[in-house]
C-alpha cells in the first residue's frame, strides 16, 4: 500500500518586500502528528514564512506541496501567482489558520462562526455541521458559549472558539500564528490546553509562539528564525535545552 501523503511540505520558500528579502530559503516538512514550533526575534519572517504556507502571501520562489498534491504557479508582470485558484481554495480547506487577533465573524454567533466554512466551502448539510459544531464546543470548553456573539465572550473564549473553528473543517494540518500572544496572562492558559490537547491526539500543527515551556513539551521539531534564515532547528531537547548558536542561547536566556 502507498503511504499516505505528507501533509505540508515547504521547500526552499523565499519573500521580498521590496528591496528586503524577507525569507531566504526556508523549508519545512510537517508529517502526520508532527508538531513543529517556529521561534525567533519579532521581526525574523515567522509569520511571513506562514502566511507563505497557505499562501495568504505569495512566495517569489519555492515550491508547497499539501497533503501530496503541489501547488502550481505562473509567473506574471506583477510577479509569481497561483496558476489556479480553486486550488488554493481547495488547498486552504486542508490548512486552518489561527491568528493572533481572534477573527470569529462579528455579526455572528460562535455556533454560526463555526458552521460558516463547512455548509458553505465543504457543502456540508447543516445539520450534520451543527452536530459537529457542538461536540467541537465541548472540547474546547464552551457548550454553554454557542450562542453569544464575538464581543460577548472573553479574549479566551474567542480563541478557543477560532480553533473550534478551524478544526471544524478537519484539517491537514493546523497553522497557528501566537494564539496566546494577543491575551491577558491569566488567560493563556485555558488556550494552551485545548492546543496540547491537539498535539496528545496526534494533530499536525505548525505554531509560531513564545512560549517556550509549550514548545519544549509539545514540539516534535523548533525551529529558530534569524533574519529570514534557519539558525538552528531540530527537536527541544537540543535546540531548546543544549542551543549551540551563540544568538539562540542569548534568545532564550531569562530576560530580568
Ligand atoms: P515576525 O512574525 O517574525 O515578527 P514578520 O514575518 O511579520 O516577522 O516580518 C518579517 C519582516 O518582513 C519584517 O521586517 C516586517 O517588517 C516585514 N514585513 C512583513 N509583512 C510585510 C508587508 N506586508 N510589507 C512589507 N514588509 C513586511
Ligand atoms: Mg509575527
Amino acid at each position: 500500500m502507498a503511504d499516505t501523503p505528507i501533509p505540508l511540505e515547504v521547500r526552499n520558500i523565499k519573500k521580498r518586500f521590496g528591496d528586503t528579502e524577507v525569507l531566504k530559503g526556508l523549508s519545512l516538512t510537517a508529517r502526520k502528528g508532527d508538531v513543529i514550533t517556529l521561534i525567533g526575534a519579532s521581526g525574523s519572517g515567522k509569520s511571513t514564512f506562514l502566511r507563505c504556507m497557505n499562501l495568504l502571501e505569495q512566495p517569489d520562489e519555492g515550491d508547497l506541496i499539501v497533503h501530496g498534491e503541489e501547488i502550481r504557479f505562473k509567473q506574471t508582470r506583477y510577479g509569481r501567482e497561483p496558476a489556479d485558484w480553486k486550488q488554493v481554495v481547495r488547498m486552504r480547506a486542508k490548512l486552518s489558520m489561527v491568528f493572533q487577533s481572534f477573527n470569529l465573524w462579528a455579526h455572528m454567533t460562535l455556533l454560526e462562526n463555526i458552521i460558516e466554512a463547512p455548509v458553505h466551502v465543504l457543502g456540508k448539510p447543516k445539520k450534520e455541521a451543527i452536530e459537529h459544531a457542538r461536540a467541537l464546543l465541548e472540547r474546547v470548553g464552551l457548550t454553554a458559549r454557542a450562542d453569544a456573539y464575538p464581543a460577548q465572550m472573553s479574549g479566551g473564549q474567542q480563541q478557543r472558539g477560532a480553533i473550534a473553528r478551524a478544526l471544524a473543517m478537519d484539517p491537514e494540518v493546523m497553522l497557528f500564528d501566537e494564539p496566546t500572544s494577543a491575551l491577558d496572562p491569566e488567560l493563556v492558559g485555558d488556550v494552551l490546553k485545548v492546543m496540547h490537547g491537539l498535539a496528545d491526539e496526534g494533530r499536525t500543527m505548525v505554531v509560531v509562539t513564545h512560549e517556550m515551556s509549550f514548545a519544549r513539551d509539545v514540539s516534535s521539531e523548533v525551529i529558530y528564525l534569524h533574519q529570514g534564515l534557519v539558525e538552528e532547528a531540530g527537536p527541544p531537547q537540543d535546540v531548546l535545552a543544549n542551543p549551540q548558536s551563540p544568538r539562540l542561547q542569548q534568545f532564550l536566556a531569562p530576560k530580568y
